[in-house]
């Protein structure tokens, strides 16, 4: 008998409100025996996201909304304990939607096997630098607003999963001044000292629009947007003539439905002939294999920073997934730590 814990949405938050840790329950189940063609995966790892906020809403988007009563879903790195799929062998480390939870069944064909990390990489990158976070910075700085040479280049939530990795990549697209934005001291200290940012502040002191126009005077080229809001804003009356902005995320609404801030100087776009482009990073899957191979060889090469603030626990995540909207010093990449012990079943 295989035994597992999951967090499952209690309830929905209150429409344009913030989540609260009574929208999870932890609860203990008994998995049941694995059918022919389906194994048992042992998480060691999973995210936690800020999409996902979207998720508790009961709101059709471009993925569905979760279900109330059921566990939580997103992605999780694991190995296989035990299996009826002659593909995934025990012992096969595999990455999944099946997050938020320490054990399943799922069908092998409903996983994905992992190649190993390079060597000192932890397998949990696959949920960072060389998962969704990495392959968003990377296609937000080639494809959705290019970065070319010269370039000042700004980046919110800078310190973040996606954003750590955008201000790395921005220099080697040939940007002359990345400029990132953050929220608590430790974070934009981390900009310059980690991350390669040649400048930081922070969102939380003075306005967005005075910090850009002391650190760059001349204006922004390419704005990698992951707040919306005031950043937004302040970044589209920073920006040069045909500039770029790539819209990757909203968190500054807190994802709740709530009224956002205002976005009253779009006019500006028309003189100034900029391009402001949404994107979701699943339509762009035919690019992962070039991506994979820029950024694990830079990865491999240590040629590129990361950093995860990982906590211990499955019952830590209803507070690490609160944490990504509350600000605090969650730097890179948040990931949960499930302890998996990685043995097959009965070994
Ligand atoms: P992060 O690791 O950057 O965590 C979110 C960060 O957002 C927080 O740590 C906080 O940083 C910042 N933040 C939270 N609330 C606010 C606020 N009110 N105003 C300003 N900043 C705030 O998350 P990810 O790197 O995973 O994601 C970054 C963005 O990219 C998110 O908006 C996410 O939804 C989006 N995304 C989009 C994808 C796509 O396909 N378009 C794919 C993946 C992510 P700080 O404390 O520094 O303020």
């Amino acid at each position: 008998m295989t035994t597992s814990r999951e967090i499952r949405l209690a309830r929905r938050p209150e429409p344009g409100s913030d989540a609260t840790v009574e929208c999870f329950d932890i609860v203990d189940v008994t998995l049941p025996e694995p059918a022919d063609g389906e194994v048992v995966v042992e998480n060691h790892f999973f995210s936690v996201d800020p999409y996902m906020r979207g998720r508790m809403n009961d709101v059709r988007s471009y993925v569905p909304p979760f279900a109330v009563g059921e566990p939580l879903q997103g992605g999780a790195v694991g190995v296989v304990v035990a299996s009826r799929d002659p593909k995934l062998p025990e012992g096969t480390v595999v990455l999944s939607m099946f997050g938020w939870r320490e054990r399943y069944v799922a069908p092998g064909s409903a996983l994905q096997p992992l190649p190993p990390p390079p060597p000192g990489v932890s397998p949990s990158a696959y949920l960072g630098v060389l998962g969704v976070p990495g392959f968003t910075a990377w296609i937000g700085v080639t494809l959705i607003a290019p970065v070319a040479d010269g370039d000042v280049v700004f980046v919110s939530a800078a310190a973040g999963a996606v954003g750590s990795i955008a201000g790395q990549l921005a220099p080697l697209r040939g940007a002359s001044l990345v400029i990132g934005s953050a929220g608590s001291p430790a974070k934009v200290a981390s900009l310059t000292d980690e991350f390669g940012y040649d400048a930081g502040f922070s969102h939380r002191d003075g306005k967005p629009g005075d910090h850009l126009a002391r650190l760059a005077p001349k204006g922004v080229d390419v704005y990698f947007d992951n707040v919306g809001g005031e950043q937004l804003r302040a970044a589209i009356d920073a920006m040069r003539a045909f500039g770029r902005i790539a819209l990757c995320g909203s968190i500054s609404t807190g994802y709740h439905g709530g009224a956002g801030t205002a976005i009253d100087n779009l006019g500006l776009a028309v003189g100034k002939r900029l391009t402001l482009r949404g994107f979701i990073v699943s339509d762009h899957f035919d690019q992962q294999p070039e991506f994979l191979a820029e950024v694990g060889g830079l990865l491999a090469e240590g040629k590129i920073a990361t950093r995860e603030t990982v906590h211990e626990s499955l019952d830590s995540a209803p507070d690490a997934f609160l944490g990504l909207f509350a600000g605090g010093d969650q730097i890179g990449k948040v990931v949960i730590s499930c302890g998996g012990t990685g043995r097959p079943a009965g070994r």
